[in-house]
């Protein structure tokens, strides 16, 4: 059985934390790196919720993508919500370890798993790393579909492969409009739209776009060809699938090394945003409808006649 040290001693070869941002807060957050690790529960978010599942299933280390403190701290009194999120993981001896933008980079990383969620073939990293000399290291990726899709079509593609959530997808350009390339970040994504433009993809699937930097992206598209299409999921969505990518990169690495650990995906839906309320009967002329028929699940904005999504558990 592997000592906690041992298992985040594996853990960064997968994601070295010296390739996280200088910004960021990876690593290890509460733990005896003496500790004994059987159960292991990966999660993006460590908020409450998920601490308690931890508790539940008998994780002895709760793996999440999103730091705890990002900041620092002065305090962990459970008076806080963070602070109780570390009183119920130390009493129940469970560890918290943190892989955020160095899970980013990593090969594979965050986005190979959403470009694979949604099918795409994998190219290339969108942002490559300059000292990788692989050159399959990197910031978002870049992936081509077996065969061009419309908008409305890849769109339902993508509904169908995350992970349902209550906002489901915002999607801007012509459902028509054929999708063959199409560059991909998890999280937070409009910070990139200079490299989305300059790989000429057809669409670019991220989440948290904002209405400037999305809106100049579509007027730069207009004016050109009417690419890169806009697919914007939530943020909890586009890093899920890493969720599942992890625990079968820890499934391997303790199979190679007979630790028999059992590893476990939470599937709570921790995006901050729980309803979603359908825009009205749409005005003729104001509001296009994307082809939700086609896919139940897709969860498309603006069509008066889309089915609204609930959360609930993915998969
Ligand atoms: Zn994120």
């Amino acid at each position: 059985m592997p000592s906690l040290s041992d298992v985040i001693a594996a853990l960064e070869t997968l994601w070295p934390p010296h390739q996280a941002e200088d910004w960021d807060a990876v690593g290890l957050v509460c733990g005896d790196p003496e500790a004994e690790v059987t159960r292991v529960l990966f999660a993006v978010d460590p908020v409450q919720e998920v601490a308690d599942e931890a508790v539940r299933i008998g994780a002895d280390l709760l793996v999440t993508h999103h730091p705890l403190y990002l900041r620092g701290t002065s305090t962990v009194a459970a008076t806080g919500f963070k602070g109780r999120v570390v009183h119920t993981l130390i009493k129940n001896d469970v560890a918290l370890h943190v892989a955020h933008t160095n899970a980013d980079r990593a090969d594979p990383g965050v986005s190979d798993a959403l470009a694979g969620a949604v099918g795409l073939r994998i190219t290339g990293p969108l942002v490559p790393d300059g000292t990788d000399p692989s050159g399959r290291r990197g910031l978002g990726r870049i992936g081509e579909l077996d065969a061009p899709l419309t908008l409305a079509a890849f769109a339902a593609r993508a509904a169908r492969g995350l992970p349902r959530t209550a906002t489901g997808l915002r999607v801007a350009g012509d459902p028509e409009q054929l999708v063959r390339t199409v560059a991909v970040c998890g999280g937070s994504g409009d910070g990139l739209f200079d490299d989305v433009r300059a790989a000429g993809v057809d669409a670019y699937l991220t989440a948290d776009l904002r209405h400037h930097p999305a809106s100049e992206a579509q007027q730069w598209g207009l004016a050109s060809d009417g690419r890169p299409a806009l697919v914007d999921a939530a943020h909890w969505a586009t890093e899920w699938p890493w969720c599942e990518q992890a625990a079968g990169q820890l499934d391997e690495i303790s199979d190679r090394h007979g630790w028999a650990l059992r590893t476990y995906v939470s599937h709570q839906v921790t995006d901050p945003w729980t309803a979603h309320e359908p825009a009205p009967e749409a005005v003729s002329g104001t509001s296009s409808s994307l082809s939700s028929r086609k896919s139940p699940e897709a969860t498309l904005p603006t069509s008066a006649s889309r089915p609204q999504s609930h959360p609930g558990a993915p998969r």
